[in-house]
């Protein structure tokens, strides 16, 4: 229903020379224009690999990343470059992608200059005005990156990302390395920079308060499959899928009544050798005999909530 500015589809691997993995499996997500959604699951559930995905760093081994559209491996090299400084990702860990020896007045600079978006006489001017864009002072712009907070330097990382005008940003565990009250902060910035320039965002988070904080809609991803797509607080109001249950239960500022509260037994097998059937079957409460065997389908179970589970197959949903 909304136009997509990227969209993620098929059957992926990590790249390079060791074995393929296959992190991700029949993955479908549309991120619309202006449109925040979250991506939540837990560590080796692969939010990483599609964020990367997303933003061009890691092909498909198999589908494809669509950009308004058009398929991203058919574009000519012009397109392509364009289509890569649009989608941004905003690292994890800020200090990391940060090179020591560099002013910031060059982290935010270079790669304008560099791609010929702005003269390299301004670049001093350009990167001044995008440090004062996200809350930071043009008076900074000769410091090193040691010389900040943790919330400035995530600042940083959002004005590099922000210096090549991007219309898409991934946001990978961005606020995780940050303090409870730091990260409303950035989020906040977050929030009024998509105000103010209409970004798209794919927010990567394991916290489902963040999550729920800043998403429109939520995607939950276990191991490599998306279980449940829903408005944000259509899921958590409504979640269908038994994972994502068990996921809002497991969240410590949710109230959680004892008739909802499913814990999740079992350790989290690896993506490496999946689970056959539905991934969730050894650990799920209601798992049957014939989610060992099928994978299920995502089915809308309400308009726009989707979510891959057999109870949804005539069973009358989960019991709660
Ligand atoms: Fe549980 Fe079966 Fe639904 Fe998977 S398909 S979540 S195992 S009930
Ligand atoms: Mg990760």
């Amino acid at each position: 229903p909304v136009d997509a500015a990227a969209r993620i589809a098929g059957m992926f691997s990590g790249a390079g020379s060791r074995p393929v993995v296959h992190a991700l499996e029949r993955v479908t997500l549309a991120v619309g224009e202006g449109e925040v959604v979250g991506l939540v699951g837990e560590s080796g559930s692969g939010k990483s690999t599609l964020g990367r995905i997303a933003t061009g760093l890691l092909k498909p081994t198999s589908g494809a990343l669509l950009w308004r559209g058009q398929d991203v491996a058919a574009m000519d090299g012009k397109a392509r470059r364009a289509k890569q400084l649009a989608a941004q990702l905003i690292f994890q860990d800020p200090y990391a992608s940060l090179n020591p020896r560099m002013r910031v007045a060059d982290i935010v600079g270079e790669a304008p200059v560099a791609h010929g978006l702005v003269p390299s006489r301004e670049k001093n001017e350009y990167a001044a005005a995008m440090l004062q864009r996200v809350g930071l002072d043009a008076a900074m712009l000769q410091r090193y990156p040691h010389q900040f907070s943790g919330g400035q330097r995530a600042r940083i990382g959002i004005a590099r990302a922000l210096a090549v005008r991007p219309q898409f940003l991934v946001c990978d565990e961005a606020v995780a390395a940050l303090d409870v009250s730091i990260q409303a902060q950035v989020l906040n910035l977050f929030m009024q920079l998509r105000a103010e320039l209409g970004l798209s965002y794919l927010f990567i988070s394991h916290d489902l308060g963040v999550v729920r904080h800043v998403a429109d809609r939520v995607a939950v991803l276990y191991l490599g499959r998306i279980v449940e797509v829903a408005p944000t607080e259509e899921l958590f109001a409504r979640a269908n899928h038994p994972y994502t249950v068990t996921l809002l239960a497991s969240m410590p500022t949710l109230e959680v009544t004892a008739k909802r509260h499913i814990p999740i037994s079992g350790e989290v097998p690896s993506s490496l050798g999946p689970p056959s059937g539905c991934h969730f079957h050894p650990r799920c409460p209601h798992a049957m005999p014939r989610c060992r065997q099928e994978a299920p389908e995502l089915r809308e179970v309400a308009p726009g909530h989707w979510a891959a589970c057999h109870l949804n197959d005539g069973g009358g949903g989960i019991q709660r």
